[in-house]
């Protein structure tokens, strides 16, 4: 469990002053120019010491990312900082961009100088109009105490621009958002080349998330090592989780990785609604990866690690939790049909495979369907997974697999049910 003390994001509620001032007395920007002039490689070390792994979903490791830019190169390098935050579930990169700005930018500008980029624009979700008023309004501050801009104190030119997208799930893939930031329409890139070599406008670029960024500062203030004795090993740190749907108070939250299902629930959300013998199943990482049925949930540790072991994963960790007033076949119909909406169309898999499955599962929710398309949707799941430009294909796949290997009795038992009330009908 989480030390008070052991926090980072110390205005996540925004109970204190998010203006460079309250920011300042929080600890940002404190000691930010002597961590520069220790050099681009003792930062990228000190971030790959801490463990940090991105927060954005993949968990790739941060400080090994950063290290993949070019050192010498004719191009400029990139930073993008993804702020798109449109997976269903998560809500906390809004929480920082709300009340802990400073954080990020100071975070923008550190993980710029590790990288080499005198540049970074940050990505913002299209419907994060107050967001972006208050991380410019930050910016602002940021560029009028000379923080960041030409010639600042740090001694690292560095300039931050907004971006805002136009609500498009699709434009937080990190290549879709690099053709959106060019003006072009948001579909992924083919892979390799990968950004780090051609990225924004052919140069080397790095795409990070809001969370990993934020947290760089702090990171080197207190060390890598600090960071990487909390949570578990090769799971380290601190996490915002995000818990959603049948909880009695659902919330975002700073907790240690690798915290407990359970207690994550119990201290932070007073419980779940109805008990834990209410429990149906959770999503625990946004609603692309496999949910959990309630059986695995009872002793459940919140980590990279344990949930792909599970045959799921941590993604954003934004939790989605699920009582037995659910219809479960509904809601994966429901989230089939999210991805289907935002399948940019470029490969036949996805485009035509999104909206097959959206179309089974509709029909399975009433029942209207027969039991051997469960293993045919299946099949077509594992059709589209892994045989797609981007990883909506997955994102879409995933779900419906979680939910044929973990709720199968229910799914015939609806078809049964349906063909009985027909076979009643007609006779
Ligand atoms: Fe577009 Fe889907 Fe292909 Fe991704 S997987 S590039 S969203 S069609």
């Amino acid at each position: 469990m989480l030390a008070d003390n052991d926090r980072i994001f110390t205005n996540l509620y925004g109970f204190h002053d998010a203006s460079l001032q309250g920011a300042r007395a929080r600890g940002a920007w404190d000691n930010t120019k002597s961590f520069i002039d220790k050099g681009h490689d003792w930062l990228i070390n000190e971030v790959k010491a801490s463990g940090l792994r991105g927060r954005g979903g993949a968990g790739f490791p941060t400080g090994l990312k950063w290290s993949f830019m070019p050192k010498a190169d004719a191009r400029p390098s990139y930073l993008v900082i993804n702020a798109d935050e449109s997976e269903p579930g998560s809500c906390k990169d809004r929480e920082i961009m709300r009340n802990d700005p400073h954080l990020l930018i100071e975070g923008a500008l550190l993980a710029s100088f590790a990288m080499r980029a005198h540049t970074s624009y940050c990505y913002l979700r299209g419907e994060y109009i107050r967001e972006r008023e208050r991380l410019q309004a930050a910016i602002d501050e940021a560029y009028a105490n000379k923080l960041i801009g030409k010639n600042n104190i740090h001694g690292w030119d560095f300039d931050l621009y907004l971006h805002h997208g136009a609500g498009a799930y699709i434009c937080g893939e990190e290549t879709a958002m690099l053709e959106s930031l060019e003006g072009k329409k948001g579909q992924p890139r083919l892979k390799p080349p990968f950004p780090a070599n051609v990225g924004l406008w052919g140069a080397p670029t790095t795409v990070n998330n809001v969370e990993s960024i934020a947290v760089v500062g702090t990171i080197l203030r207190r060390g890598g090592a600090w960071f990487a004795g909390l949570g578990k090993p090769n799971n380290t740190g601190t996490k915002l989780f995000q818990i959603s749907g049948h909880v009695n108070e659902p919330c975002v939250v700073e907790e240690e990785m690798g915290v407990s299902f359970r207690e994550l629930v119990e201290k932070h959300c007073g419980g779940i609604r109805g008990g834990w013998d209410n429990l149906l199943a959770i999503i625990p990482g946004g609603s692309s990866m496999p949910l959990l049925p309630a059986h695995e949930c009872q002793d459940l540790t919140l980590d990279f690690d344990t949930l792909s072991k599970l045959k799921s994963g941590m993604g954003t960790a934004a939790i989605i939790v699920m009582d037995k007033s659910t219809d479960i076949i509904k809601a994966f119909a429901r989230i089939a049909y999210f991805y289907k909406h935002e399948s940019c169309g470029q490969c036949t898999p996805c485009r035509e495979g999104t909206g097959w499955m959206w179309r089974v599962l509709e029909r399975m929710a009433k029942g209207e369907a027969e039991k051997r398309e469960i293993d045919l949707l299946f099949d077509v799941t594992k059709q589209i997974e892994g045989h797609t430009i981007c990883a909506l294909g997955e994102a879409a796949a995933w779900p419906v697999q979680g939910l044929i290997r973990n709720f199968r009795p229910v799914i015939e038992a609806r078809i049964d049910e349906y063909h009985a009330k027909q076979k009643v009908a007609a006779e």
